[in-house]
């Protein structure tokens, strides 16, 4: 593996603070100062930054269908955390990239590394979430072309200055939807549909990115190398 990848690995820091270090001379490999950050380093090297030994982590990056009733916090809260569904070491150090609502299910994306779920989550990155939203009032035709042209165009959601990014609907049925939304505000889709007269009865997470759900409610599943990477 690459000098910088490794440090990457090992460290919170990001990848031009770790040209830096390499640059600045901070890195040592078996005793011997390096400052070229392509420099291949292997398992059993010494790799120390200021004189502390790095040891590479292997991040993990899993898939949870996320059952109802269930909280997306590390502890059991008013309901049980959806934690408790990775049979796994070191659960503790895992965390969410974008949570759901107890009431919401589906797709989840757990993961260890910082920088990762930073890429998902970041508003810059504009990352698509697909949600099957299920109504209240159904929709007529028409109905559901306004709808459709006023989330496209952005609605106001109560308490935000700017209206909401672009966001496609797909019409299922008259009380069924899936909605592409780009943004992960805080209770997003529920106040979408209230900004436009509506309802979600209930509201299930079939995608992220190009990641989709494939596993039972309640299982889980590491990412393939490709799926992490379409994140980054
Ligand atoms: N939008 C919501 O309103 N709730 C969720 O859980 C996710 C998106």
């Amino acid at each position: 593996m690459r000098l910088d990848k490794f440090v990457c690995k090992s460290t919170e820091l990001t990848k031009s603070e770790v040209r830096q270090k390499i640059h600045a001379g901070a890195l040592s490999v078996n005793g011997e100062t390096i400052t070229d950050e392509a420099t291949q380093v292997h398992e059993n090297n010494s790799v120390m930054l200021n004189g502390v030994t790095l040891r590479a982590r292997d991040f993990r990056y899993i898939l949870l269908h996320k059952p109802a009733g269930t909280v997306c916090s590390n502890i059991d809260e008013a309901y049980p955390s959806l934690f408790n569904y990775l049979d796994l070491d070191r659960v503790s150090e895992l965390h969410i990239a974008g949570r759901l609502d107890a009431d919401t299910t589906g797709l989840v994306l757990i993961t260890d590394d910082g920088r990762w779920s930073f890429s998902i989550t970041q508003p810059a990155s504009e990352c698509r979430k697909v949600y099957r939203v299920q109504l209240s009032k159904a929709l007529s035709k028409e109905r559901a072309e306004e709808i459709a042209s006023q989330f496209k165009k952005g609605v106001q959601l109560q308490g935000e200055k700017a209206l909401t990014l672009p966001a496609s609907l797909e019409v299922m049925s008259a009380n069924e939807v899936l909605l592409t939304i780009t943004q992960g505000k805080f209770h997003q889709v529920k106040r979408m549909f209230a900004a436009v007269g509506n309802r979600v009865a209930s509201l299930h997470r079939e995608q992220i990115g190009a990641v989709c759900l494939d596993v039972e409610v309640g299982q889980w599943r590491y990412l393939s190398e490709d799926e992490v990477q379409s994140f980054r």
